[in-house]
């Protein structure tokens, strides 16, 4: 076999608008092919320090443990649910799409006894319904997703949290689409644990994922009768080595956190006010773009998410075939969408305009493609 060339091949440009990854904010790009440093070197364990202190003002929260996990979004979620979980447990988890399918998958491998409400792909959980599941079930923990990435629903988060307050359960929320692009208030919400992911509305690439415990996750936590299944995900080590002592556990990805850092920086520069109503501005136009093109949402309206929007297909797409035209689209034009994931496959397009993506700029380029294979 032919040995592969020692040049690079050049990569395409592409404009992201699917699910996640989205587009990286230049200055992140500079951030991340900055030279090494060690990551017990002071300068480093400054921006360390910078790092925990942005995410806790973007999670809205003072849990002094909040950090940047090695590891992607589903690690977060794994992190959340083998820290607060031993085997037995009950757990409340709602469901209305693949992301909370997934916390069900993650729970039961952690041994514990899952209960599933759930709801049609679209719409939101029924506030009523995850309440009497709490009630019943009397769970330690129960967990829904803030931004449901594969139907584009928006979860009201505060009824449900305090429901599972009430029965005096700990709350764990999915945040990985909706932070930086809507607001998350942990603390006024009272959730527990929550984790994110760098790839979606931060314009970071994706390789870390920012969680957030609360002192009584931490306790709960610290006082456990059997060890968190995971070394690599255990918190009690993990804090050990963010907290005062800096006990080394793994080689913190040195470039990411660089890049997370100055993605922090320039929401902190924009201001979350102005982000969110950037995000839900691209949406608006997104959606009546698209009408034309005869592309209906799925969601209804009161529950949409600004940064995804997923549109039910028209008769043209359809005939086409809609994966040849992503197809299309992608080769030709550059511009990446994403399909439907589970039930919804090949019924509706994913369009992400998440972070640094949502802007008018953007939307004309993607109904100027479409217009072309439509005529
Ligand atoms: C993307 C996503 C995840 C998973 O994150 P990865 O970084 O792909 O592991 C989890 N939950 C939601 C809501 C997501 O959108």
């Amino acid at each position: 076999m032919a040995r592969p060339p020692t040049e690079a091949p050049a990569l395409p440009r592409r404009l992201l608008l699917g699910p996640g990854p989205s587009n990286v904010h230049p200055r992140v790009l500079a951030a991340l092919a900055q030279p090494m440093i060690g990551h017990l070197d002071p300068v480093f364990l400054d921006i360390l320090d910078e790092v925990q202190e942005r995410l806790r003002r973007l999670f809205g929260t003072r849990n002094p443990l909040t950090l940047p996990l090695s590891a992607t979004g589903s690690a977060g979620m794994e992190a959340c649910l083998v820290n607060l979980l031993e085997p037995g447990d009950a757990i409340v988890v709602g469901v209305n799409g693949v992301f909370g399918q997934r916390m069900c998958d993650v729970a039961g491998r952690a041994g514990a006894r899952v209960i599933a409400v759930e709801a049609e792909p679209g719409s939101p959980l029924d506030e009523d319904q995850m309440a009497e599941a709490i009630a019943r079930a009397q769970p330690k923990l129960v967990a829904f997703v803030h931004a449901e990435t594969s139907t584009g629903v928006c979860q009201p988060v505060e009824n449900i949290a305090a429901a599972a307050r009430r029965a005096g359960a700990l709350t764990v929320l999915d945040c990985v689409t909706s932070l930086a692009g809507i607001p998350v208030c942990l603390d006024a919400w009272g959730i527990d644990a929550a984790y994110s992911a760098t790839q979606k509305c931060l314009s970071c690439p994706p390789g870390l994922s920012p969680v957030s415990f609360s002192e009584r996750a931490v306790k709960l936590i610290r006082t456990r009768s059997v060890p968190v299944q995971s070394w690599y995900l255990d918190l009690n080590l993990l804090a050990d080595y963010l907290g005062e002592e800096r006990v080394y556990h793994h080689t913190a990805p040195i470039s990411a956190i660089l890049g997370l850092a100055e993605g922090l920086r320039r929401v902190e520069a924009e201001g979350m006010d102005a982000r969110t109503e950037r995000h839900r501005q691209a949406a608006t136009a997104l959606i009546e773009g698209m009408a034309e093109l005869g592309f209906e949402p799925l969601v209804s309206e009161p529950f949409r998410l600004p940064m995804l929007t997923t549109l039910r297909l028209p008769e043209w797409v359809q005939q086409s075939g809609e994966a040849e035209l992503r197809r299309r689209l992608l080769s030709i034009y550059g511009i990446e969408v994403g399909g439907g994931l589970g039930k919804l496959a090949g019924q509706i397009w994913r369009v992400g305009l998440m972070g640094e993506n949502a802007r008018l700029t953007n939307i004309e380029c993607l109904l100027n493609a479409l217009r072309r294979e439509l005529s």
